[in-house]
């Protein structure tokens, strides 16, 4: 069964062929500004390009699938004015920037694990990447296609006739809307390749290079990384929708000017999760986290599940009780999953019904329908269920098998009594006798909880 993907630079959905003959596929993924921890809207577009890794894998390729970490570069705005983001977070945590820069690609990891996406094979940091970066601007320069202002050295984009194909930009249309705001720019759509240290600063992190000293700009970073782990011209590229008028037309600039490739031969973009209509995002202050999910009690898993429940090409408006939905659907499920017997075969019917879904653009939306149709169907065994579902999972990434109901631990006789004497006291409305029954299961190591459907007693 054939798998197709929608291709931004395309604007269609096509038939996948990998670049290579020998079943490899080069996968290269925009990682996280690190500093700040990544909100819940970035971890969506981790787990559509985790989905999309899967399906390559379910279809027999072995993927390089390459993040970079962006540890310098990235400035406030997309298109280059503005401080470091990293000096920033910096400033505003009275840390090192690259104390941060730790900090927070470590907890990078942990949300990955969290939601049960596969590590990608490299991992690659901008910071450790900078001679790669200069010798690409170099490949530039010799092109002539740069230009140096008085704060770095920047791409002319009016040297590229087919700049800003991804996107379709108008770029006759932003000219004449931007005459006033370019500054040193001779095109309002150029960009920096390298900023040079402002001069009555001390950055925390900058470097010697051919044009003086300074920091590389953040679209050099990923075009310069892809290409050494994946070569000037690999298979697909990912990233969340924001990136398409900005950090990847640039990107494919930088490589039509190096190579005469566009970087990429797929491109691929996740949409936004968003709260109240608005993107959910870093910079405007308060932003949901892994962590802030966890804290409430709200499982990742079912935070995974609520992306699987839309297509990666919409946009997901997320509220607490959509989460909570999702949260009782998994459950439902991993019931279900849980009660049926092991021991079975697949079900090719099923199976066939998954792969055609999964390989047109990845429609998970349909699969987790289908995933309910096979609980329901009454002509599949029960194992061969069990077995189908465990087979659906290596692409959902649900954790379904691991998941077991928690365990209702064995009450002594002798706290069973005290939790009813208890109730029975409260009943009375004898508190005194309440709490006092309340004091002797503490002391006997035991807790009871208030739920609105009675009262539970755990160890403490
Ligand atoms: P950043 O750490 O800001 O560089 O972003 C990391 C990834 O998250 C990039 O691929 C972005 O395009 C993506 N992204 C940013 N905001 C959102 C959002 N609200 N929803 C989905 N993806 C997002
Ligand atoms: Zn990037």
């Amino acid at each position: 069964m054939t798998l197709s993907l929608y291709d931004t630079y395309a604007r269609e959905q096509r038939e996948f062929v990998p670049i290579k003959d020998d079943g490899s596929v080069g996968l290269y993924c925009c990682g996280p500004t690190v500093y700040n921890y990544a909100h819940i809207g970035n971890l969506r577009t981790y787990i559509f390009e985790d989905i999309l890794r899967r399906v390559l894998e379910l279809n027999n390729y072995l993927v390089n699938h390459v993040v970079n970490i962006t540890d310098v570069g990235h400035l406030v705005s997309d298109a280059d004015d503005g401080e470091d983001k990293m000096e920033k977070g910096a400033a505003r945590t009275g840390k090192t920037a690259w104390e941060i820069a730790e900090i927070y690609t470590q907890a990078f990891f942990e949300d990955l694990n969290h939601l049960n996406i596969k590590a990608p094979t490299v991992i690659c940091k901008a910071t450790d990447h900078i001679e790669e970066q200069i010798a690409a601007i170099q490949q530039i320069e010799a092109k002539d296609m740069t230009y140096i202002t008085s704060d770095g050295v920047y791409f002319d984009t009016s040297r590229d006739p087919e700049y800003g194909y991804l996107a379709r930009l108008n770029i006759e249309g932003l000219q004449e809307g931007a005459r006033v705001e370019k500054g040193e720019k001779r095109n309002p759509t150029d960009f920096a390749l390298w900023k040079f240290s402002p001069a009555n600063e001390q950055r925390q992190m900058e470097w010697e290079s051919p044009w003086g000293k300074g920091f590389p700009g953040w679209h050099i970073e990923c075009s310069a990384m892809a290409t050494k782990y994946l070569g000037p011209l690999f298979d697909i590229h990912c990233g969340g929708k924001d990136h398409i008028p900005i950090h990847h037309s640039n990107e494919i600039a930088q490589s039509m000017a190096c190579y005469g490739t566009r970087l990429s031969n797929y491109w691929m973009h996740g949409y936004f999760l968003q709260t109240d209509k608005s993107k959910m995002s870093k910079s405007s202050g308060e932003f949901l986290r892994m962590q802030t999910l966890i804290d409430k009690g709200e499982d990742p898993i079912a935070y995974r599940f609520l992306c699987l429940l839309a297509h990666y090409r919409s946009d997901i408006n997320f509220s607490w009780e959509t989460l909570n939905s999702a949260s009782t659907a998994l459950n439902r499920m991993r019931e279900a999953y849980f009660q049926l017997p092991d021991g079975g075969s697949t079900d090719d019917n099923y199976v066939s019904r998954f792969t055609a879904f999964v390989n047109d653009d990845l429609n998970t939306s349909q699969v987790i329908a289908l995933a309910w149709e096979l609980l329901k169907a009454t002509d599949v065994a029960d194992a061969d269920k069990k077995a189908t579902l465990t087979y659906f999972d290596n692409v959902l990434g649900l954790r379904l098998s691991e998941w077991a109901p928690a365990e209702q631990a064995e009450i002594p006789a002798e706290i069973a009594e005290l939790v009813e004497a208890r109730q029975k006291a409260r009943a009375d409305k004898d508190w005194a006798a309440a709490d006092k029954a309340r004091d002797d299961l503490t002391a006997l190591g035991y807790e009871v909880v208030d739920t609105p459907d009675g009262s539970q007693v755990k160890t403490l």
